[in-house]
């Protein structure tokens, strides 16, 4: 089987305004995101997204198109698409940076695997190793009485964990938080997600002072710079400390498990470069007797259906105990698959059809494609 032609489609799905996620970087309103359809001499397509925000790794919609036909559609023409890894390498020699970019087209190969094999991926990486992931919500760093509303929606939704995006401003942090648990309840489970917005000093002071609201995480709580740094929280407070901004690669998970840094990592399917990646940091947290997590960039159908099947057959992502960030398709107004993802608020599922399983609603893909 040979590649044949690399297509890209720019596009964009609004976000419901009160639901967009408000952290310590910014808000996410718009997701200038990218599909990818990867063809090849026998018929089969394989679809991939290019989940990319200025924000988080410097790419969107026009630099992803760009590096891919300027740089790595070449590089892949030709080639045998059963040789992801190899194909990856090459990928690498050709562009720096662009996890998010490269990850797109990396997903399109693993559905190209999955449909020529004629399993679903998670079957493909040695079957399932939990009957459906549990997933989580978050409420955006809104003012108190604000973000109090959306978590009590979510709890009404059927979610039994939520995070809430702090890191903005202590007091107004500690307020929100505060605001939060009154409105769950005691008995959904409450994390933080600082998005590094905090000092260590502040972060050590900060999460003390949320104790009493019953919060069993935090995540990021200062910026990715020296692990060193999170190490030092982590030996002051008494909950998990979870790493995302500061775990992008199997070394950075290295370097985190050695320093004493975190107690989980958040692991995506576009910050490291794909999902061959994200099973590299999670095979690192297992054999330095860590946990994971599946993160989120408000990814779309495509991708959210390969943080499902990763988290499906990946020991080390302890969604049971640290539920994943697999909640985009209740942010857009709508979604570009043909049948909606078997996704309930707090579980998700993957179909059971060769590869990522999902198929485009091209209508809906012309509705929604910019650019
Ligand atoms: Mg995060």
């Amino acid at each position: 089987m040979k590649i044949t032609r690399v297509e890209t489609i720019p596009v964009q799905i609004p976000i419901h305004p009160e639901r967009a996620i408000r952290g310590s970087l910014g808000a996410h309103t718009v997701s200038p995101f990218l599909l990818v359809k990867i063809h090849t001499d026998e018929g089969l397509v394989g679809l991939g997204e290019v989940s990319c925000t200025p924000l988080w790794s410097g790419e969107d919609q026009v630099t992803a198109a760009h590096f891919i036909s300027e740089h790595l559609a070449p590089v892949l023409l030709g080639e045998d698409p059963l040789q992801i890894e190899r194909l990856s390498a090459k990928c690498r020699q050709r562009l720096a940076a662009n996890p998010f970019t490269k990850a797109g087209l990396e997903m399109a190969l693993w559905d190209i695997v999955g449909k020529a094999a004629g399993m679903p991926l998670y079957r493909l990486w040695g079957g399932p190793v939990r009957e459906f992931v549990s997933t989580k919500f978050s409420v955006s760093g809104l003012e108190p009485g604000k973000a109090a509303a959306l978590a009590a929606w979510a709890v009404e939704k059927g979610f039994r964990t939520m995070k809430v995006k702090v890191g903005i401003d202590p007091e107004e942090d500690v307020a929100r938080v505060r605001a939060v648990r009154e409105a769950i309840g005691p008995k959904v489970r409450l994390g933080v997600d600082a998005n590094g917005g905090w000092s260590p000093r502040v972060a050590v002071q900060t999460i003390r002072r949320m104790y009493e609201f019953g919060i069993y995480f935090a995540e990021q709580p200062v910026p990715p710079v020296d692990p060193a740094w999170m190490a030092d929280v982590r030996s002051q407070v008494n909950i998990p400390i979870m790493a995302d901004e500061s775990v992008n690669t199997a070394q950075d998970a290295m370097s985190l498990a050695r320093a004493g840094a975190a107690d989980v990592f958040s692991v995506y399917v576009g910050k490291g470069g794909g999902v061959n990646s994200a099973r590299k940091i999670a095979a690192v947290a297992e054999a330095a007797g860590l946990v994971c997590t599946v993160g989120s960039n408000l990814e779309m159908g495509v991708a959210s259906s390969m943080m499902i099947h990763l988290a499906m057959a990946t020991p080390a992502i302890a969604a049971e105990q640290f539920p994943c960030d697999i909640h985009s398709q209740l942010l857009y107004e709508g979604d570009l698959l043909a049948e909606p993802l078997p996704i309930q608020p707090g579980k998700a599922s993957p179909f059971e059809r060769p590869g990522l399983g999902v198929e485009l609603d091209e209508r809906k893909v012309e509705h929604y494609r910019v650019g």
